[in-house]
């Protein structure tokens, strides 16, 4: 795992009045799942983004394991973070074994490394590789989708996962077992994962630390799930 810490890290997107994410400072540790809860619009997507240098901060910084984001070797960053979002994000004219491949080959893997990955990350999110190895996004449903999303995330084994409400549209019993499978990659691998959700069971479930947050993702309790349970 590494930490990943934000310091006075703000976005304020262009033309609007108000910033998106206001001055945020945290700290999440190596090895912990930290869960951002809050209602639409407080600027979770947004964090998450710039985490994956996806959007530029208009102020502070992040760091991860001790470096800074803005001046990361491109090829280092995706190795350090895997990003699986809600709408899956899914490249439509690759198939589902080329989009799970992206970043094993993007930073380097050989060809029978990556081909033995796709099947082990076909098989852990619950597709059978030998159906779904060849198909196209448009050829899958939502949930297989997100799936796919989430195996595309862990491909390249990276300390880091950012999870934007990844199960939104999964079945109830395979978001069971891919919960279990975070809740595993981070006890056996230490991974570091911040995860976005809707979902207060899995927050609860999933959660080391538990970022309650309020309009421009101020901080209104960072805290384990027993604590904000009983102090609510
Ligand atoms: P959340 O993920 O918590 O729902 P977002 O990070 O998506 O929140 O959005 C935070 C705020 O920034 C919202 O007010 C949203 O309207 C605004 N916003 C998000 N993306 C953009 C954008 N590309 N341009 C302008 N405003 C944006
Ligand atoms: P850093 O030098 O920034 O620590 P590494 O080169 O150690 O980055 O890679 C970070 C992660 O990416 C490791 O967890 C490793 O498993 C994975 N990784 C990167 N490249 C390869 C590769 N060629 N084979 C296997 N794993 C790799």
């Amino acid at each position: 795992g590494a930490t990943i810490e934000l310091e006075n890290l703000t976005k304020r997107y262009p033309g609007s009045a108000a910033p998106a994410v206001d001055n945020v400072n945290m700290e999440i540790k190596a090895g912990e799942i930290v869960i951002f809860v809050g209602p639409s619009g407080c600027g979770k997507s947004t964090t998450l983004k710039m985490i994956n240098r996806l959007i530029e901060p208009t102020g502070g910084r992040i760091r991860i394991a001790g470096e800074d984001v803005t001046h990361m070797d491109p090829v280092k960053l995706r190795r350090k973070i895997g990003y699986a979002i809600q709408a899956s994000g899914l490249f439509p004219h690759m198939t589902v074994a080329q989009n799970i491949a992206l970043v094993p080959k993007m930073v380097g893997w050989p060809k029978s490394k990556i081909d033995a990955r796709v099947e082990e990350m076909l098989d852990l999110v619950g597709l059978d590789p030998g159906e779904f190895h060849g198909r196209y996004p448009r050829q899958l449903s939502g949930g297989q989708q997100q799936r796919v999303g989430v195996a595309r995330a862990l491909a390249a084994d990276p300390p880091v996962l950012l999870m934007d409400e990844p199960f939104g549209a999964v079945d109830p019993i395979t978001r069971d077992h891919l919960q279990d499978e975070l809740i595993r990659l981070q006890r056996e691998l230490h991974k570091t994962i911040v995860f976005v959700t809707h979902d207060f069971d899995e927050a609860i479930k999933l959660g080391d630390r538990i970022a309650v947050l309020r309009e421009r993702s101020r901080i209104a309790q960072f805290d384990t799930p027993e604590a904000i349970l009983t102090n609510p």
